[in-house]
């Protein structure tokens, strides 16, 4: 049952081929055989999953299922899903139990989607290799001595080993797109907005977005139609009318202008994902599409700006983790002062007090307009650069990620090697844009490689049909790690 897309399992639960309850069994039962050596799962709970599967099929049975009713899903550790323990990969919430859904996780429950449990990920979603959390690294199921990237981690590795068939996952500079490429699965980041951050622990506000892994770019609409839409508890979400995201996936690509961006093609790419990349860009030629050169002229600066950017609004979120209000508090304390420091040096670790350190250092009297305020400005001229871009191209196509995955430990020590890895994603988030990654072939080591497709503001369905018609001619997405029956 484990090998079949979306809705394949769907049209099975609708013939009563097998029943929400059996599937959902099953998968567990994968779980329970195989994430000892993934390490993907934080918390899974077979009796709220199994409740959630039986009121499934009762409205299956009445014929009031939809396209996700039944189908067992994961949500990454950072949205809130009531009475389930909800730890954003950190010791300082290990113990936190939210009180309320997110607002994705109320959406897919409310289409009758099961929660199956909540996968790892980097400690408050910090990181390209899910090996700052808490609760240990997740491993590539297509290899276990190597990184799945991150901070997604625990949901791409999760679907790449179909423990589940989809899963949610965030994207802040990277994080879904970045993981979808090294765990050889399908993932999307929309565009920021698009997906109420209502419920999602807060990194940084105005990168963070929610969106979705799965086998395939119809995976991926399937879950879109349950998550997007105009929340009001979320400020930034936008209101606009809503859209069927698997209406384009049939449309042919004659005609479709792809965007290279030559600054993407450059040594920094590894040789092997290249080959990779410029096939699939070969083969969406033959579909039709007319290739376009392009260029974002201050792509080089995408990193430096995210990493002012990114670390002033995680330490400005993080200064709610003070041991009072939630979570973790240190045993042992003299006074209030000494609480917060004791409680935050305990809960957080390196990786995030890094960042916490770096965001007040720019935000700090006299380094500000030399730093944030600067980062905001060249901010700017990167978004500007990809609206001049989509005048001359419908979407925009390279890598996801610079290598395949490497191995654990490889680049733990060395944040800058780290913060590179999100060389070809961080401008997306900068610019607020939707991007996505689709399997597109193995490089080194048998490993897999995403092809990367960024899209126009809100042009998601358009993103997927390009996705969707590059999966029907080609069978990078179906194929499995090996020793994972
Ligand atoms: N890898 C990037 C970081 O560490 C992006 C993380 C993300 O998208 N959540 O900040």
């Amino acid at each position: 049952m484990h090998d079949r897309p979306l809705a394949a399992l769907a049209a099975g639960l609708a013939a009563r081929e097998f029943s929400s309850e059996e599937l959902v069994r099953h998968q567990l039962d994968r779980i329970a055989r195989l994430d000892g050596g993934l390490n993907a799962f934080i918390t899974v709970d077979e009796e709220k999953a199994l409740a959630a599967a039986r009121a499934a099929d009762e409205r299956l049975a009445r014929g009031e299922g939809g396209p996700l009713t039944g189908i067992p899903i994961a949500h990454k550790d950072l949205f809130c899903a009531k009475g389930w323990k909800t730890t954003c990969g950190s010791k300082i919430l290990s113990n936190w139990v939210a009180p309320y859904d997110a607002h994705v996780v109320e959406r897919l429950a409310g289409e009758g989607a099961v929660l199956v449990g909540k996968t790892n990920m980097d400690e408050f979603a910090m990181g390209s290799s899910n090996e700052s959390s808490f609760y240990g690294p997740v491993k590539n199921p297509w290899d276990r001595t190597r990184v799945p990237g991150g901070s997604s981690g625990g949901s791409a590795a999760a679907v790449a080993a179909r423990l589940v068939p989809a899963a949610t996952g965030t994207d802040t500079g990277g994080s879904i797109r970045q993981p979808a490429s090294l765990c050889g699965v399908s993932g999307i980041r929309p565009t920021y907005g698009a997906v109420s951050r209502y419920g999602m622990v807060a990194f940084a506000s105005s990168l963070d977005q929610g969106g979705a892994f799965g086998e395939s770019a119809e995976d991926l609409a399937l879950m879109l139609n349950a998550m997007a839409g105009f929340d009001p508890r979320d400020s930034t979400s936008v209101e606009r009318p809503g859209e069927d995201y698997r209406r384009d996936l049939a449309k042919p690509l004659a005609g479709l202008r792809v965007g290279l961006p030559r600054e993407y093609f450059t040594a920094d790419l590894a040789p092997d994902v290249a080959a990779c990349v410029t096939g699939a860009i070969d083969e969406l030629k033959r579909l039709g599409a007319v290739p376009v050169e392009i260029s974002l002229p201050n792509q080089h600066l995408a990193v430096p700006v995210y990493y002012v950017i990114a670390p002033a609004e995680a330490s400005s979120n993080l200064s709610r983790f003070d041991g009072v209000r939630y979570g973790f508090r240190a045993a042992e304390y003299a006074d209030l002062n000494d609480l917060y420091r004791k409680t935050r040096a305990q809960g957080f670790g390196a990786e995030v007090k890094r960042r916490i350190l770096v965001g007040a250092y720019v935000l700090s009297h006299g380094y500000y307009d030399a730093y944030y305020l600067q980062a905001q400005k060249v901010r700017r001229l990167i978004a500007r650069d990809f609206t001049e871009a989509f005048e001359a191209c419908d979407v925009i196509a390279g890598p996801a990620a610079p290598t395949v995955a490497f191995p654990l430990g490889e680049k733990s020590n060395d944040p800058v090697q780290m913060y590179l890895e999100d060389l070809y994603t961080i401008s997306v988030n900068l610019a607020g844009l939707p991007g996505l990654s689709v399997p597109c072939g193995f490089g080194a080591h048998g490993l897999p490689v995403g092809l990367q497709v960024i899209g126009n503001y809100f042009d998601e369905a358009r993103m997927l049909q390009v996705a969707h018609r590059y999966q029907l001619a080609t069978d990078w997405h179906r194929r499995r790690p090996g020793n994972l029956r």
